[in-house]
Parts: C-alpha cells; sequence; structure tokens
C-alpha cells in the first residue's frame, strides 16, 4: 500500500515535477494517493480552478483550415482530454507511448477494441466466464465472420486456444466468479503468435493492477464502477501502446460517436481524486467480510483474491496492488439468497459494484453467469467497517429461519 502525501495537497503553488507542456504530470514514482489527486490536472493557470469545469461543445470556433486540437465535439473535448491524462497517469505512469480514450461506457470501449482491431477470417479469444455481455459481443463478431474461442480465466486455460489468434481477451479477476489467470504469461504467449492482447481492468482499477506494465496491449476498463466509485455515472476507457492499433481504436469512437458527455467526464476527473482513498477502504474493509463470511457454516465457494488461501491469491499477489472490493459467496439455496438480501440494511441490493455504498446481489437472477442460484456478489463499500460486518452477519443469522 501506498503512502499519501499530506504535503502536496493542492494550492497556488501547485505540484511537483512538471513536464513540459500544459499538463502538471507527478513524478511517476509518487505515492498512489498523490498521483490520484493530481491526475491529469493542467498547469496552475492564476485565476483559474485547479480542475476546470466541463467543456459543454458541439464545435469550436474553427476559422480557416479546420486543425485540430479543437474542431467537433464527437471527435475531441479539453474535458475528456485531461480525464484522458488523469487515466493514463495511473494506468501507464511514466510512458510517454501511451495514449487513452475515454468512452461513453465500458461496453463502448470493449466494442471500440474488438471491433476496430478484428476483421472477417480473424480468431478472437475470449473468457468464459467474463463480464455478462461478452456472449453478445461473441455473437456479434461471429456475424462478422470473426471465429470466436473461449476457456476459462483459471488456471491459464486461455493458453490452450491461443493459436492463429489475432487478439487475446483477459478479465482477471473475472466477474463474478473472481478467478485470476497470469497476465504476463499469457500475454508472452499471445505475443509469440503474432497476437494483441488487452485486458480488462475495471475490478481492479489501475491502483490494483497495471496491464500494460504486465505485457499487454491495451487496459480497457469500465469507469461506471470503482475508478469513479459513487454509481452515478456510465463511462469506459481504453490505454494503449500500439499508435497504429489506437489510430484506428480512435477511429471507431469517431464512427460509433461512443462519447462521453463532458459532464461525465468531468464527474469521473473529480471522482479519481479519491481513488486510492476508496480501494484501500474498501479493501481493507472487502478482506475482514471474507475473513467474517469464513467463519459461517452456511457460506460456501467464498471468494475473494486478497484472502491468503483463495486459489487465485498466488497470482493475484504477484501481478496485483490491491485486490478490489468485490466477495463472492454462495449461501445454500435461491430463498436463503434472497431473505439475507432482504435483510441487509447498509447494503442495497442492486447490481454493479465498486461504488461508496455496499451493494449486492443474487448473480442467478440474470441468466447467463455459470453460478449457483445461492451466489452472491457483495460489493463492499465504504461505510464503517464495524457497521457493515454487523449488518452483513445480522442478516445472515435473520435470513437462516
Ligand atoms: C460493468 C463491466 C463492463 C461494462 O461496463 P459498462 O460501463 O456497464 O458498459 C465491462 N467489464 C466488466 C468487468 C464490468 O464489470
Amino acid at each position: 500500500m501506498s503512502e499519501s502525501a499530506t504535503g502536496d495537497q493542492g494550492g497556488s503553488t501547485g505540484g511537483t515535477a512538471r513536464t513540459s507542456g500544459d499538463a502538471a504530470q507527478v513524478a511517476a514514482d509518487a505515492g498512489d494517493g498523490t498521483r490520484a489527486v493530481r491526475a491529469g490536472l493542467p498547469e496552475p493557470v492564476k485565476h483559474e480552478p485547479t480542475l476546470p469545469g466541463p467543456v459543454f461543445a458541439a464545435h469550436f470556433h474553427l476559422p480557416g483550415d479546420p486543425t485540430g486540437p479543437y474542431t467537433y465535439g464527437r471527435d475531441e473535448n479539453p474535458t475528456w482530454t485531461l480525464l484522458e491524462r488523469a487515466v493514463g497517469e495511473l494506468e501507464a505512469p511514466g510512458r510517454d507511448d501511451a495514449e487513452t480514450l475515454v468512452f461513453a461506457s465500458g461496453m463502448a470501449a470493449t466494442s471500440a477494441v474488438l471491433f476496430s482491431q478484428l476483421r472477417a477470417g480473424d480468431v478472437c479469444v475470449l473468457p468464459d466466464d467474463g463480464y455478462q455481455a461478452l456472449p453478445l459481443v461473441r455473437a456479434q463478431l461471429e456475424t462478422y465472420g470473426i471465429e470466436v474461442r473461449t476457456a476459462p480465466t483459471r488456471g491459464d486455460a486461455q493458453l490452450d486456444v491461443l493459436d492463429g489468434a489475432k487478439l487475446l481477451w483477459i478479465e482477471t479477476p473475472s466477474n463474478p466468479g473472481l478467478d485470476v489467470c497470469d497476465i504476463r504469461r499469457l500475454a508472452d504467449a499471445a505475443h509469440a503468435r503474432g497476437a494483441l492482447v488487452a485486458v480488462d481492468n475495471t475490478l481492479a482499477t489501475p491502483l490494483g493492477q497495471r496491464p500494460l506494465e504486465l505485457g499487454a496491449d491495451f487496459a480497457v476498463a469500465s469507469g461506471t464502477k470503482q475508478l469513479t466509485g459513487h454509481g452515478d455515472i456510465l463511462l469506459g476507457y481504453v490505454v494503449g501502446r500500439d499508435a497504429e492499433a489506437m489510430a484506428s481504436v480512435r477511429r471507431w469512437r469517431k464512427i460509433a460517436g461512443a462519447i462521453p458527455g463532458p459532464m461525465e467526464a468531468w464527474l469521473a476527473h473529480r471522482s479519481i481524486a479519491t481513488l486510492q482513498l476508496r480501494v484501500d477502504r474498501q479493501g481493507t474493509t472487502a478482506l475482514a467480510v471474507a475473513e467474517a463470511l469464513r467463519a459461517r457454516p452456511e457460506v460456501t465457494g467464498l471468494r475473494y483474491p486478497g484472502l491468503p488461501d483463495d486459489p487465485a491469491h498466488k497470482i493475484a499477489a504477484q501481478q496485483m496492488r490491491r485486490f478490489g472490493c468485490v466477495v463472492s459467496f454462495t449461501l445454500p439455496t435461491r430463498e436463503r439468497a434472497d431473505r439475507f438480501l432482504d435483510a441487509l440494511r447498509l447494503v442495497d441490493d442492486a447490481t454493479s459494484f465498486g461504488g461508496v455504498r455496499s451493494t449486492a446481489e443474487r448473480r442467478g437472477r440474470w441468466g447467463g453467469d455459470a453460478v449457483p442460484e445461492g451466489f452472491i456478489r457483495l460489493s463492499v463499500g465504504a461505510e464503517d467497517p464495524e457497521d457493515l460486518m454487523a449488518d452483513v452477519l445480522r442478516a445472515l443469522d435473520t435470513s437462516a429461519a
């Protein structure tokens, strides 16, 4: 865990270690809290706010030759630029070869990578236990003549289906099963076969895991979850280190028009300032909740990558710096799971995860995920740990009857 630096919280004298240009970038080796609070901020300008407000513009004044940076609002927006710098500083600190693009949602970002990189006749490898919209993506890719193979996240099983692949899509930890695969090992094997590698980094957040440093070509994520953490916006991003590949992702964003509104982009940037506080608090409480659940006889299949005896812990500890806020487990029956969710007072029965307010749901209600009827995905929020633990344990007790 990183130490937060309290000595440099802003103020008119601004940050440390500037780079040239108009970005006030904090040193890549600064602590995560320091980088989060300053991520993407512009150079201080007298009488201007620290984080400039959202720029609402469909078009920009553009006399003469139509040159950038800002021409039309579907191509670029100054509020996105600052957010893209912020995400890039967290996903790829100190790398000048990385480029970041923000999108309207995680699925917009996911689709942008898959549909811009793959052509008819290509082979794409997806996880079979990943985000629930991936089967829909698969069906769409197949209508374009792209061959899709799947394998589980666990045991690096995607290795076995890589031959001839053009693109490998990894999701680790996987959602909702929380299996983990070895990004470095899979990326090396994929690169040896000439395939590009994308990692869905939604669950870990860039403070939990940095896929580009582990060999991936793209880090892709839903910013809807813990990155922004308040359950009030949808957002997505792609960070990539191959200029040509990123140019086609950018072109895809332009033709699909899957762009975030300036208000969402600004809210996201504002929320990133507290990312380190949230992930540390939520992760610490998630581990405590997982440990408390382990002691309960009615709980089976408990998973949290931060638990030392979790099947995923060994690889997770190698490649992750924080283990996330999602805990999954199974109660004996669907009815018991529903009673448990009903009995919770501090945990909302809702989908999604990563927010400051704890949520939980019976995942099987959606269909699609291969999970038992009593399977619960619990997203641990920023409540006081004692209050949350008491609520969860009380709900387990009262739902027993
Ligand atoms: C939520 C989620 C997505 C999709 O993100 P949206 O912002 O809902 O479009 C993709 N991958 C994972 C792992 C997710 O949890």
